[in-house]
C-alpha cells in the first residue's frame, strides 16, 4: 500500500471538495495523507466569508466539510499563509502533489473615472465586511446617504443590494458581524438601485434568488413592468430556460403592488456606468443608456461594484486573466488547481464538487511513488497555527455565544481574538 501526501492550499469549498474526492479515491492500495493550509484562523472560505447571512441553508454544507476534516487522514494548518510563511517550492519539494484552492478574492474594477473616490467600494470588500472577515472589519462603508447604487446583475449584486435594503433587525437572528448589524441599524439608506448594463433577459441572477425577493417583509422591490415586457419581446421564442425563469420571476415582481415600506430596492437595466463624481467622496454615478446613449445620473453616497472577481496572485504560481494558468486543473509537475482559481468566479458552491473530483482523478493517475520528504509542520517551527482541534474549539465557542441570542453563531472578527479563542 502506498500513502501519498497532498497539500491543499485554501480551506474553502473547492479545497474541501478536493479533499473529499481524494478520500473517495482511496483503496487498499492507495491512501492519501491530506494537509490543508489556510491563511485565515478559520476554515470554510466563502461559506463563512461570502454567503449572505440571511441564507443560512447554503451554509449547511459546512457539515460536509467537517466530515471530511474528521475522516482521519486530514490535518488543518490554519493561520498559515502560502507566499509568506511557506513557499510553493517548499510544498512541492515535500508533497507528492499540491492543490491550489485559493479562490478569487479581488473585485474586478469598472475602470471609470472616480472609481477610487471614498464611498466607491467593491463587493469584494463589502461582503467580507458584513461577514466578519478579519481583513475587512475596518472597511469604510458610508451609510449616511439616502441612496446606494449597486453595479452588476449577478447574485453577488443581489446579495449586496438585499443586505443594504432589508430592515436590519432581520439580521439579528443571523451570523452577520456585530459591527455590520450596528452600522446597518444606523444606516440612512432607504433606496438601493441595482443597475445592470444589459437587459433583464441577459441578467446573471438566478431565478430562486429573484423569487425570494417579494418575501422581504419590510422592503419594496420595484421592477418596471415595461422593462420586462420589452425584454420578453427582444428574447423571442428561442430564449434559454434560465433566462425565461428569470424573466418570469421578474415579471411577477413587476406586477406586485408597491407597499408603503420606507425601504426600496429598485432594478435599473441597460445603463452603463461611465463616471463616479463627487467632491472628495461619492456624490453621484453617471450612466449612459446602453442602447439609447442617453446620459443621466443618480445622486448617491455609496456605490458598490459587484461585477465579478479575480484571483489574488501567489508568488511562484502562473496567473492570467484573473485565474491560475492551467489545463483541466493541471498547472505543472505535481501542481493542480481547483475552484474559482481554476475556472474563474462562476457557479454555485456545489459546482466545485464535480470539478474538484475530475481534477483529483488526474492527480491520482499521475502519482508514481511517495516522496516521504517531510511536511508543512517541519517548516512552521514556533509559528502558531490553527489545527482542526483548535478550530473545533473556536467553532463551538462561536456557536455557544450565538445560542442565547438566537443566532447560529456569534462570529469573532479579529485574528488575535480567534487565535485566543482556540487557546493559542
Ligand atoms: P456574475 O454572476 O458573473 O455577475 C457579474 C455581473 O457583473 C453581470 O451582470 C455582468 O454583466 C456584470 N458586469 C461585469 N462587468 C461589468 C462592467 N464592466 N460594468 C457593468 N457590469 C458588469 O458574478 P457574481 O455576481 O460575482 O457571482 C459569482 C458567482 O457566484 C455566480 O456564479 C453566482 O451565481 C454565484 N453566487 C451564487 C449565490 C447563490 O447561489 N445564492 C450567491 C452569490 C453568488 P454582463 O453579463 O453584461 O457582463
Amino acid at each position: 500500500m502506498a500513502t501519498f501526501k497532498v497539500a491543499i492550499v485554501g480551506a474553502g469549498p473547492a479545497g474541501y471538495f478536493a479533499a473529499q474526492a481524494l478520500q473517495n479515491l482511496q483503496s487498499e492500495d492507495l491512501q492519501f495523507s491530506i494537509d490543508m493550509i489556510e491563511r485565515l484562523p478559520t476554515p470554510w472560505g466563502l461559506v463563512r466569508s461570502g454567503v449572505a447571512p440571511d441564507h443560512p441553508k447554503i451554509k449547511t454544507v459546512s457539515k460536509v466539510f467537517e466530515k471530511v476534516a474528521t475522516a482521519g487522514n486530514f490535518r488543518l494548518f490554519g493561520a498559515v499563509e502560502l507566499g509568506t510563511d511557506i513557499s510553493i517550492e517548499q510544498l512541492q519539494e515535500m508533497y507528492d502533489a499540491v492543490v491550489i484552492a485559493t479562490g478569487s478574492a479581488v473585485g474586478k474594477k469598472l475602470g471609470i473615472p472616480g472609481e477610487d473616490l471614498p464611498g466607491s467600494i467593491s463587493a469584494a470588500e463589502f461582503v467580507p465586511w458584513y461577514n466578519a472577515h478579519p481583513d475587512f472589519h475596518s472597511v469604510d462603508v458610508p451609510l449616511d446617504g439616502q441612496t446606494a447604487v449597486v453595479i452588476g446583475a449577478g447574485n453577488v449584486a443581489m446579495d449586496v443590494a438585499r443586505m443594504l435594503a432589508l430592515e436590519p433587525s432581520e439580521l439579528d437572528p443571523t451570523d452577520t458581524a456585530d459591527h455590520a448589524i450596528a452600522a446597518l441599524k444606523r444606516s440612512k439608506i432607504r433606496e438601493v438601485v441595482i443597475s445592470a448594463r444589459r437587459g433583464p433577459e441577459n441578467a446573471a441572477f438566478t431565478s430562486p434568488e429573484l423569487r425570494e425577493l417579494p418575501k422581504l417583509e419590510h422592503t419594496n422591490v420595484l421592477i418596471n413592468k415595461s422593462d420586462i415586457e420589452a425584454a420578453i419581446t427582444r428574447a423571442g421564442d428561442e430564449i434559454e430556460k434560465d433566462s425565461k425563469s428569470n424573466l418570469d420571476a421578474m415579471l411577477l415582481i413587476s406586477e406586485k403592488e408597491a407597499t408603503s415600506h420606507e425601504r426600496t430596492m429598485k432594478f435599473q437595466f441597460l445603463a452603463t456606468p461611465i463616471e463616479i463624481k463627487g467632491d472628495g467622496k461619492v456624490e453621484e454615478v453617471v450612466f449612459k443608456g446602453t442602447v439609447s446613449d442617453e446620459i443621466f445620473s443618480i445622486k448617491c453616497g455609496l456605490v458598490i461594484t459587484a461585477i465579478g472577481y479575480e484571483a489574488a496572485s501567489i508568488p511562484g504560481i502562473p496567473y492570467q486573466a484573473g485565474k491560475v494558468v492551467n489545463t483541466d486543473g493541471r498547472v505543472g509537475e505535481s501542481l493542480y488547481v481547483v475552484g474559482w482559481a481554476k475556472r474563474g468566479p462562476s457557479g454555485v458552491i456545489g459546482t466545485n464538487k464535480s470539478d474538484a473530483s475530475e481534477v483529483m482523478k488526474l492527480l491520482a493517475e499521475a502519482l508514481k511513488s511517495p516522496k516521504n520528504k517531510g511536511d508543512v509542520s517541519d517548516l512552521l517551527q514556533d509559528k502558531k497555527f490553527v489545527s482542526q482541534s483548535h478550530w473545533e474549539v473556536i467553532n463551538a465557542a462561536e456557536v455557544a455565544a450565538g445560542e442565547p441570542l438566537g443566532k447560529p453563531r456569534k462570529k469573532v472578527v479579529l485574528r488575535e481574538e480567534l487565535l485566543g479563542l482556540g487557546g493559542l
